[in-house]
């Protein structure tokens, strides 16, 4: 597999200059337009929630535009955009997130189709390594490219989300949370990550790209600060891309589906050819990862941080009641059900400790902010 990376400056969300980058990124890559004609292309954005393209947290609508000009001059027989945002996957939920997002109108913008349908089915992967099976939306199952257009940001549980993490957008709607609850484990979780990426590279022809122009971080995925970085990642190769996508956010070694495709070999330092600008040109100086992931500062606790017995002690979600506005969106999306209601005139959810995975999924989909992370006390002394 290559491990050529394409890393190009963009200050701008003007759609032309994203397309003339992305065109010259895609001839540097040697990526040519037989490889799209007469095909049926899937788009997948990033649409993690519903939100404004502004904050940093989604796809922004000028990629999708962009690169449905290259592929319908390429003459893509289909595209249409493809995506399971974190939730129900219901055709209400899909047309919410296109519109918040900004898709539906780029949509019609470029002429292209968005997915309204909710059908999956299982597609079996005899390579997984710790997962076959995986439930996956029927226009991905269908489409013979996949254009995967994620969104450099930060992670509150696998530290970085960008290319391979965004794949986990194509399995069905909640059963994403039962993957939570299936792989409680955050190495595991990560190895099945690495198995649904590796599932596409081998089966269907893929093309990543990064859109890092404005980023999230802090805590991403969704509750995270906006960030300016006015960079672009392209690969065929979504494993070399995240190492690239690693290494410009200083986050070399910190993001297990890195660590884990090297160990795999899917992608090393050795063997990455970039193209463009140099990672070293390209740097986000100071880039601000998520309170989950902040390290103890003495040995002693980092030595413990690798223990099974730390993870009582690692950092959990707390419900801010000030902020909360009772909707109930964390108690739907938590996997071991361990969040209630609570209340009578004023309902505000509660998070009981106990059977808490850390999963972060309910900070994940919290509409307002209101599910923060509290160190445990034990760190905090140490620290
Ligand atoms: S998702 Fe957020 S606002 Fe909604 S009930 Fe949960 S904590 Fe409250
Ligand atoms: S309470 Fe939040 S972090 Fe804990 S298992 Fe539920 S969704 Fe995951």
């Amino acid at each position: 597999m290559t491990e050529k990376v394409a890393l190009g400056k963009c200050t701008t969300y003007d759609t032309d200059e994203i397309y003339k980058l992305l065109r010259f990124q895609f001839e540097s890559l040697g990526i040519e337009d037989c490889r799209f004609a007469g095909k049926k292309v899937a788009v997948k954005p990033n649409l993690v929630r519903k939100m404004d393209s502004s904050l940093g947290g989604t796809t922004h609508p000028s990629f999708v535009e962009a690169v449905s000009r290259i592929l319908k001059e390429a003459g893509a027989a289909e595209i249409v955009v493809a995506e399971s945002p974190a939730g129900v996957y219901s055709e209400s939920a899909l047309r919410a997130a296109y519109k918040v997002c900004g898709i539906s109108d780029a949509a019609e913008r470029a002429g292209i189709s968005l997915n309204y349908g909710t059908g999956s089915a299982i597609c079996k992967f005899e390579g997984g390594k710790v997962l076959q099976n995986f439930d996956i939306i029927d226009p991905i199952r269908g489409a013979d490219v996949i254009i995967n257009l994620c969104k450099l940001k930060s992670h509150g549980l696998t530290a970085m989300s960008a290319a391979v993490k965004n794949y986990f957008g194509t399995i069905s709607g909640v059963e994403k949370f039962e993957m939570h609850a299936r792989f409680p484990d955050m190495d595991n979780f990560c190895s099945m990550l690495v198995d649904l990426c590796r599932m596409y590279s081998e089966n269907k022809y893929t093309v990543n790209i990064v859109d890092g122009i404005v980023g999230m971080e802090g805590n991403g995925p969704t509750n995270g600060e906006p960030r300016r970085m006015d960079l672009v990642v392209t690969s065929e190769n979504a494993f070399a891309a995240d190492l690239v996508c690693a290494k410009l956010i200083g986050l070399e070694g910190g993001v297990k589906t890195v660590l884990i495709s090297e160990e795999r070999g899917y992608c090393s330092l050795g063997g990455l050819e970039t193209v463009g600008e140099s990672i070293e040109s390209m740097k986000v100086a100071g880039f601000d990862i998520p309170d989950t992931k902040k390290p103890p500062r003495f040995s002693a606790v980092s030595f413990l941080a690798d223990t099974r017995i730390m993870r009582m002690f690692e950092p959990r979600p707390v419900i801010d009641k000030a902020k909360c506005i009772g909707c109930g969106e964390c108690v739907r999306s938590c996997p071991k059900h361990t969040i209630k209601m609570s209340g009578t005139k004023k309902r505000r959810a509660e998070i009981a400790r106990s059977g808490c995975i850390k999963c972060y999924c309910c900070q994940e989909l919290c509409p307002r902010d209101a599910v923060r992370i509290r160190r445990s006390l034990v760190t905090k002394m140490l620290t």
